[in-house]
């Protein structure tokens, strides 16, 4: 019997994993108690009656609530022209498909803009288990140390509302001897359908979104030569002064070494003069404004020419008004066999609308190796006639505006799932759902909710369909998490054909004795237990009883039929396992969280209801031998067992090792407390780290429990041992065709290692804490394969870093979270899930295997055609995953989904996921940088933007000039994300930043779900300078551009990985000495970590829309507080996307009119 897939019963784990075979599943275990478990909310039978849609689709005529999203007019899915007003003027009528949208028409036409010796145990080093009593403690001392939008906006609405739209639509057995866990059975039916632990009140409410890349800090990075500055020697040796803290501030300050020494001028490092101007607009990015013909050198913006005045900007037309685009016109487009010279683009000879025709591709200069600057001296002759003005940016799309005009029309209210194909609120939208037949957008993002019919028109548009799941994504305080079902011995109904789970979309027939499967068309006899009769309407009357027939999201409680060896599990298990070399000790690490982890282990994961968590723990550390200790409640001591010969790592400890807390508080106090003092004087450096990851999967496959491993990692595993890596970092190569070499993993010790885990449900979490190279690329694939995540504190001191290590710390403990588990995405016929990206492991082409998973790892799925999809029909996604809870108990957790499908492509690009879409691109994107270059994977991305903008145009836009610059309302952002997608770090991160970073922000990028992805890509600026101190909430947002930074200005800068305080030099001393205590800018310590707690509303206000800024997100963001002209500020103003980034990358303009000139080109 084949419960989970039905198909390649692929639950077995890859060969040599021990465990459980894949013909173990037997026969049904004990009964449990059958029947719906209710929810704590009671949410469940309570709902709203509605009608079922024909076909068993999702109920379409529900009506939504009242506050529900408005079903009728669908968003605005209008269209924006951009450049100089058309021939035609502002388009109005309909478009060739009778009924595209409105269009926005951007231009001269001036319109509403928008805007780490032991107490040397006697075996040490010798036989190879050796125990003995530890030290007698200070006794158990039990210290418990508590660890831890809308903006004005202008209007922007040329629009149209085009009515009428489809939004609407619709090891040793018996190891243990302690009755820890709770005895699963008792388990079932019994708790409340809650999968999610307790939340911490600190995240409450937001959604996950991402982590520190503290270790990503600007100084580090920035001055990523300290990385380089260690010679490899010492990388394990402690050269005591470079133990004794961060890099100088002085080599971090430095400014990035190539790179950015670059063309200096073109980086935008602002020359002081400019930013006497007035603040917005002049500031910036002088390629922005057109240059003059022989003026190539003032490109830099020498002070005089860039202290204009505004108004220069609002000024005359610049003549010759050609900005240095950065991007290869001829080659990005292929397809485009006459690719023209910018001088030769139509835009030469017949001034684009564009505002100074774009002769976009002056110049290649994106980032890449070998990338000449794309400066001014590339450019060649500028146009010199244009009489338009150049594109002013304020006219372009902005995503300030389109989020604020979500919230506003989106805001605040219900989002009920009733309706099949309904585009959800933008992520930076609060709203709360009400599941009335689909997933919440919070479990299943999808890039376009109407999916076209054919393979053909996908292939035309070039818009990838897939879905963006968080299987455990947090909901909001008053949204009902799934309830859980138990069906009793029988297990969840299933199609016996696709093996789908019961849903909404099932049609029951035949007077209910069969149903129909809406994704295989498969016809099931309904099991005589499960019979129930139908109403007029065909629908079971217990409909609103069963939240698998009414629901889009719920759990079933899994038989042993869906468990390994058909033995229901053993509750999961934390094991921590440290470091403890002299790194490790000396920079604080191992003091820190030996002495916060007594309090943290107080808030193991528990579901709702328990008094205690059901998960054991166990701890190791290690050096170049792994010490294993007995923690067993009966002991006065713990014991320490120390294993030496690592060749062939065994478990030389069964009993004691993992214990549960309650059963074992004092010994552990009383380890937590002496681990410190046990290394405090070691002298090793070298440490290993294959063995280690080896020794915990063996003790829990020993412990026949399933868990995760808490790794607090300090160096290169240089130590001779398994996995035993070399250094070969060479960050040079970042940026070039060569750059692959070090992002790939070498060997493949780790990725094998951690396939292991993940068969025997172990996910792995690395903290690292490292003075140089450790090579994330290919140690961090014991996080990327088992379902797990890296964290990463360069440099770490436990004096500055310590708060943001444990913050992170706290969270990752007290997440919701799920183990051994595997995923499968079922669609209905004619598509299939093709692409997955994401930290999880895939021994075949469908089920997703994760060592665990938790609420802020999303996997993000591409979905393709085999065959042609019916309009009427629609189509249908299931998405089950099998796991065992933090209790032990075996669940499913069942996701549904319904899509309208479309012949039109302007109903698709009416329905389209910006956001959604972004994660898809960029994941497949980083995806490619092993197997790529850089340049073909940029390439790759213009040329598809290109492609999915010029199908609109051809078949959604009104006839217009080919001059004009027309953009689907749902994707006007597409140009602004790709290109900032394109400069991103993650993604083409030069050697600016180090390897490390770069394969950790690669990883990063690749778990993360919508919210995250937006935020990284399109960074969050917030001005501090003129907050309201009785105002709460967030600061209205404005645009990531220099132009918009105003020198008496203060602003927060965030993306969800680090967080930037941009101080102006002219600020208010008032505000300065409020916030800092300090008479200036000049006086700021910015080495501080952190604000002053000073007791006034203005401090009050700016610390907690910082602290308001961090709780949104899923790790700790370090602030770096960087003053105008500071040695930092060109590395805080590369995360202004829409200016020219390093590297040469385009600016939002340039990128914009590249676009519009590959359009073009295509066009004609
Ligand atoms: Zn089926």
């Amino acid at each position: 019997m084949n419960p989970q897939a039905g198909q390649s019963m692929t639950y077995g784990p890859p060969p040599g994993a021990g465990g459980y075979g894949s013909q173990n599943y037997g026969p049904p275990a004990a009964s449990q108690n059958m029947g719906y478990v209710q929810p704590p909310g009671g949410q469940y039978g309570t709902q709203p009656p509605m009608a079922k849609g024909p076909g068993g689709g999702p109920p379409q005529m529900g009506r939504p609530p009242v506050s529900a999203y408005n079903a009728g007019p669908s968003p605005p899915s209008s269209q924006q022209t951009y450049g100089q007003v058309n021939q035609n003027g502002p388009y109005s009528g309909p478009g060739p498909q009778g009924d595209s949208g409105q269009q926005q028409y951007y231009g001269q036409q001036r319109v509403p803009s928008m805007g780490g010796q032991q107490p040397l145990p006697s075996g040490y080093g010798a036989p190879q288990v050796s125990a003995n009593s530890m030290a007698p403690p200070p006794g158990p001392s039990m210290m418990a140390q508590s660890a831890p939008p809308p903006a004005a906006s202008r209007q922007n609405q040329l629009t149209n509302q085009m009515s009428g739209m489809n939004i609407s639509g619709p090891p040793q057995p018996g190891v243990q001897q302690r009755p820890m866990g709770i005895p699963p059975t008792s388990m079932a039916g019994q708790r409340p359908p809650q999968p999610g632990m307790p939340v911490q009140p600190m995240y409450s409410g937001q959604p996950p979104t991402s982590q520190p890349y503290g270790t990503t800090a600007p100084p580090g990075s920035m001055g990523g030569m300290q990385q380089g500055g260690v010679p490899l020697s010492n990388m394990g040796a402690p050269p005591p002064t470079s133990m004794t803290g961060p890099p100088p501030p002085s080599s971090m300050a430095g400014p990035p070494p190539s790179s950015m020494a670059g063309p200096p001028s073109s980086m935008g490092g602002l020359p002081p003069a400019s930013m006497a101007g007035p603040p917005s607009q002049v500031g910036g990015y002088p390629q922005q404004n057109a240059i003059q013909p022989g003026q190539q050198l003032g490109y830099g913006g020498p002070p005089s020419s860039m202290s204009g005045p505004p108004s220069s900007m609002a000024g005359p037309p610049m003549p010759g008004g050609v900005p240095p685009s950065s991007y290869p016109s001829a080659n990005a487009y292929h397809q485009q066999p006459q690719s023209q010279s910018p001088l030769d683009s139509p835009t030469a000879r017949a001034p684009p609308p564009m505002g100074g025709g774009m002769p976009a591709g002056a110049a290649m200069a994106m980032g890449a190796a070998g990338m000449s600057p794309a400066h001014p001296g590339m450019m060649q002759q500028p146009q010199p006639q244009q009489t338009q003005r150049r594109l002013d940016p304020d006219q372009m799309p902005s995503p300030i505006q389109v989020i604020e005009d979500d919230r506003r029309n989106r805001g605040s209210q219900q989002f009920t799932t009733n309706q099949r194909g309904q585009v959800p609120p933008l992520v930076t939208t609060e709203f709360d759902v009400v599941d009335q037949g689909n997933a919440s957008p919070r479990f299943v993002r999808a890039t376009v909710y109407n999916i076209p019919c054919t393979q053909d028109m996908v292939k035309q548009s070039q818009i990838p369909i897939g879905l963006v799941i968080t299987p455990f994504a947090k909901l909001k305080p008053n949204e009902q998490p799934p309830p859980l079902v138990d069906l009793g011995v029988n297990g969840p109904i299933r199609c016996n054909r696709c093996k789908a789970y019961m849903c909404p979309f099932m049609q029951f027939i035949d007077g209910g004795r069969r149903f129909q499967c809406s994704f295989c068309n498969c016809i099931t006899e309904v099991p005589p237990e499960y019979f129930q009769h139908l109403d007029h309407m065909g629908r079971r009357i217990d409909y609103y009883e069963r939240p698998e027939l009414s629901l889009g999201s719920y759990e079933f409680v899994a038989t042993t039929d869906y468990c390994k060896n058909n033995k229901l599990p053993n509750p999961p298990v934390f094991i921590f396992m440290i470091d403890v070399t002299y790194n490790s000790v000396k920079n604080g690490m191992v003091p820190l969280l030996c002495k916060q982890l007594r309090s943290l282990l107080d808030r193991l994961p528990k579901e709702t209801g328990q008094d205690e968590s059901s998960m054991r723990v166990g701890f190791v550390t290690y050096d170049k031998s792994l010490h294993f200790y007995n923690v067993n409640g009966a002991l006065a001591q713990p014991q320490m067992l120390v294993v030496s010969d690592i060749n062939d790592v065994f478990m030389p400890l069964l009993d004691g090792f993992l214990v549960k807390l309650s059963d074992a508080r004092p010994v552990i106090d009383s380890l937590l407390e002496q681990i410190p003092q046990m290394f405090s004087e070691t002298r090793e450096t070298e440490t290993m780290l294959g063995p280690v990851v080896q020794a915990g999967l063996e003790a829990m496959k020993a412990a026949d429990c399933c868990g995760k491993l808490f790794v607090f990692h300090s160096s290169l595993p240089i130590a001779e041992a398994p996995g035993k890596l070399k250094n070969r970092d060479d960050r040079k190569l970042l940026g070039s065709d060569k750059e692959k070499t070090v992002l790939t993993p070498q060997g493949n010790f780790y990725s094998k290692l951690a396939q292991n885990c993940v068969a025997a449900g172990c996910s792995v979490d690395l903290f690292l804490f490292p003075n140089s190279y450790v090579d994330v690329a290919t140690i961090g694939q014991v996080c990327t394969i088992t379902g797990g995540q890296c964290f990463k504190y360069n440099y770490f001191q436990a004096s500055t870093d310590g708060e943001r290590f444990i913050y992170d710390l706290t969270r990752n403990m007290e997440r919701p979270i799920a183990f051994d588990s595997i995923m499968r995405v079922r669609t209905s016929t004619g598509i299939r899930p093709t692409d997955f990206y994401g930290s999880m492991y895939m021994s075949n082409t469908t089920d997703i295997e994760l060592g665990s998973i938790d609420c802020d790892k999303a996997i993000s799925v591409e979905i393709k055609h085999d065959d042609k999809l019916q309009e009427e029909v629609g189509a249908f996604v299931q998405v089950a995953l099998l796991y065992t809870s933090i209790t032990g108990q075996r669940r499913l957790r069942i996701h549904n989904l319904s899509f309208n499908c479309c012949n039109q492509m302007a109903d698709m690009f009416r329905n389209c996921e910006m956001d959604a879409v972004l994660n898809l691109l960029a994941k497949h994107a980083i995806s490619q940088v092993t197997h790529s270059s850089p340049k073909a994977i940029r390439e790759t991305l213009i040329n598809q933007c290109a492609h999915i903008l010029t199908c609109y145009r051809k078949n959604c836009a009104s006839p217009s000039s080919p001059g004009q610059l027309i953009l689907p309302e749902c994707m006007k952002l597409l140009p602004l994300y790709a290109n900032s997608l394109i400069k991103s770090d993650a993604l083409s991160g030069g050697s600016d930043i180090t390897t490390d970073d770069r394969s950790w922000l690669m990883q990063t990028v690749s778990a993360m779900d919508v919210a995250s992805t937006h935020v990284y890509f399109y960074p969050r600026l917030l001005p501090l300078h003129d907050l309201d101190p009785e105002g709460t909430g967030l600061p209205a947002a404005i645009r990531c551009s220099a132009d918009r930074l105003r020198e008496d200005g203060v602003y927060l800068l965030e993306n969800g990985v680090s967080m930037y305080m941009w101080i102006g030099l002219h600020v208010n001393p008032d505000w300065v000495q409020n916030v800092f205590s300090a008479q200036s800018p000049a006086q700021i310590d910015i080495d501080a970590g952190k604000l002053l707690a000073l007791d006034n509303p203005v401090s009050v206000r700016v610390r907690g829309v910082v602290q308001q800024v961090r709780q949104e997100r899923q790790r700790y963001m370090k602030l770096t507080v960087v003053r105008q002209r500071d040695t930092l500020e060109p590395w805080f103003k590369h995360f202004l996307c829409e200016d020219k980034g390093f590297n040469g990358g385009a600016s939002y303009v340039d990128f914009l009119c590249h676009m519009h000139k590959e359009i073009r080109n295509m066009l004609s």
